[in-house]
């Protein structure tokens, strides 16, 4: 008896494509994008703020240059008081 799943499986299918997004919350290297609440994975994100120089704040990270610009706007709004 085998216990492999079928090909046709739709979570098997998600996790050999790797344009499926299969990031999770619950990873540390995942962060949640403040701006549009999309997830981002810290390790490849090319647009963020590093945390501030005492680490009271940040760091933020974003899955697109439209939403840093966004917050770099108005960083009280997201809870950034710099
Ligand atoms: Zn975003």
């Amino acid at each position: 008896m085998s216990q492999q799943k079928p090909p046709d499986d739709p979570e098997v299918q998600s996790a050999l494509d790797p344009t499926v997004e299969h990031l999770r919350e619950d990873d540390p290297n995942v962060a949640r994008d403040p701006v549009c609440g999309g997830l981002v994975d810290k390790r490849t994100a090319e647009n963020f703020i590093p945390a501030s120089v005492d680490g009271s704040v940040g760091p933020f990270y974003f899955n697109s240059p439209e939403c840093k610009a966004i917050f770099e706007e108005d960083p009280a709004k997201y809870g950034a008081n710099y």
